[in-house]
């Protein structure tokens, strides 16, 4: 990884395109009921980005849930591409304390195969078949 380095990313049918700048503050694996849902499988992968690294490089199309039923109690809201389903950003709600950073789904950013997670959450409600996951926390 490299701190200046900026990558791309987009959905699937590409309708929503953006760069972020930089490497992620977190690569958070989270195994969270709503997780699951949101993607219909076994954990969700998200890094952690501020707003202002977060570019759009195209029009979005995007639709938006606010999930007020999160483990945390925090309502977040939760983007998906209008066109091809794929789950975008999540934001917080206006007003609570991590306004200003975004999480995006690793597998919407080009060249984040080689990435390693630095935090997992919600490890109680791991799937059975999800063995340990290679973590590299931060010191
Ligand atoms: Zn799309
Ligand atoms: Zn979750």
């Amino acid at each position: 990884m490299s701190a200046t380095q900026t990558r791309t990313g987009s959905c699937l049918c590409e309708a929503n395109k953006f760069t972020v700048k930089g490497d992620p503050m977190l690569f958070v694996v989270c195994h969270c009921t709503n997780c699951k849902r949101q993607t219909g499988t076994a954990f969700m992968s998200n890094a952690l980005f501020k707003e202002e690294n977060i570019d759009f490089t195209s029009s979005q199309n995007l639709g938006q849930y606010s999930d007020s039923k999160t483990q945390s109690g925090s309502t977040i809201v939760r983007q998906f591409c209008n066109t091809c389903g794929s789950s975008m950003f999540i934001r917080p709600d206006q007003g609570k304390k991590l306004t200003g950073v975004w999480a995006i789904p690793v597998g919407l950013i080009d060249g984040s195969d080689t990435w390693t997670p630095t935090k997992e959450v919600f490890v109680e409600k791991k799937c059975s078949f999800v063995k340990e996951l290679a973590i590299n926390s931060p010191q």
